[in-house]
């Protein structure tokens, strides 16, 4: 295999505290037995998961060497012991969670760790967690689970707490920058991309591949909600509902930009001594649609509830 597709956990980009906390844990041999990475969505915590896996089996390096047979075979989804599992619709349902647990009496079939990698583990339906619950109470040696979740409030307390956390942060902008030009996207693209992305990666990739066109219209949408609580009126309000229509992917998006730029203007506020109080209460008004919007709430009711929770907060400085 030639390395550079597969992202060994020595190749992962702007997570150096993430790194450092899995790095010393790997050196020292303690590696808990369930982790949870979390953070926003798009900064290489599946990614991070996969190259752990290739890790605790790798035949070279600690770290991962993306080269031997074990490590192209976790790269190409073809490793038996590493087990990823994926919402299954919108849920991660209980006969997943036992085909993966019924496994587990066994030893691992070829390497010496089986990892478990639960993608969206906030997704999983309250049967599926109590069945997953089960095999996290029951360490087993050669076995490890990773839970991997933008949204970790989501997952039962009980899960939560019998996991290791693994903080992943928003990705700077200039490591956006780099991601995008090593996959040959033009320089000036990938610095419009980076500044709308809100340091996700899987964002700034779909700016991109969406194009300029979609990006205008996003923005447009973005400046129509502003523009609808500023204004205040019911109709401006279901004017901006309709023009959204019922693209999710569309309002999530438009929804980004309205967050980062109410949390550009928070962090300009705030380096100039302000509290940057109002503002805050925008990204959080803005951060609360985008999940309302995630768990299947209705498009229109979730643009309508947050311009009258905007509406509700006072003027906010430019
Ligand atoms: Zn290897």
């Amino acid at each position: 295999m030639d390395g550079p597709d597969f992202t060994t956990l020595g190749r992962l980009v702007g997570q150096a505290r993430a790194l450092a906390q899995i790095e010393k844990a790997i050196a020292s041999g303690k590696l808990a037995q369930s982790y949870l990475f979390d953070g926003p969505a798009g900064v290489g915590k599946h990614t991070a998961a996969i190259a752990l896996c290739a890790a605790l089996n790798c035949d070279g390096d600690a770290l991962g060497c993306g080269r031997c047979l074990s490590c192209d075979k976790v790269a190409r989804d073809l490793h038996p012991d590493v087990i990823a599992v994926y919402p299954d619709g919108a849920q991660i349902k209980v006969e997943q969670i036992r085909a993966v647990t019924s496994r587990l009496a066994y030893a691992p079939h070829e390497g010496r760790t089986r990892v478990i990698v639960l993608d969206e583990a906030d997704r999983l339906n309250p049967n599926a967690g109590n069945a997953l619950l089960k095999s996290l109470e029951e360490p087993r040696p050669h076995t490890r689970f990773v839970l991997v979740s933008a949204a970790p409030h989501r997952l039962l307390p009980t899960i939560r707490s019998r996991c290791q956390r693994v903080r992943f942060a928003p990705l700077e902008g200039e490591v956006l920058v780099g991601l995008l030009r090593a996959r040959g996207v033009e320089e000036a693209v990938a610095r419009d991309a980076a500044a709308l992305a809100d340091g996700s990666a899987g964002r700034a990739l779909a700016l991109v591949e969406s194009g300029e066109g979609a990006t205008e219209k996003r923005r447009a949408l973005a400046a129509r909600i502003e523009q609808a609580a500023a204004q205040g009126s019911a109709h401006a309000v279901f004017a901006a509902a309709a023009e959204a229509g019922s693209d999710r992917e569309q309002i999530a998006a438009a929804l980004a930009l309205l967050r980062a730029s109410f949390g550009a203007r928070m962090r300009r506020e705030a380096a100039q001594g302000g509290t940057a109080r109002v503002l805050r209460g925008r990204v959080r008004a803005v951060v609360r649609a985008a999940d309302a919007l995630q768990t299947n709430a209705s498009p229109q009711l979730t643009l309508e509830q947050l311009v009258f929770e905007l509406r509700a907060l006072p003027e906010a400085p430019r």
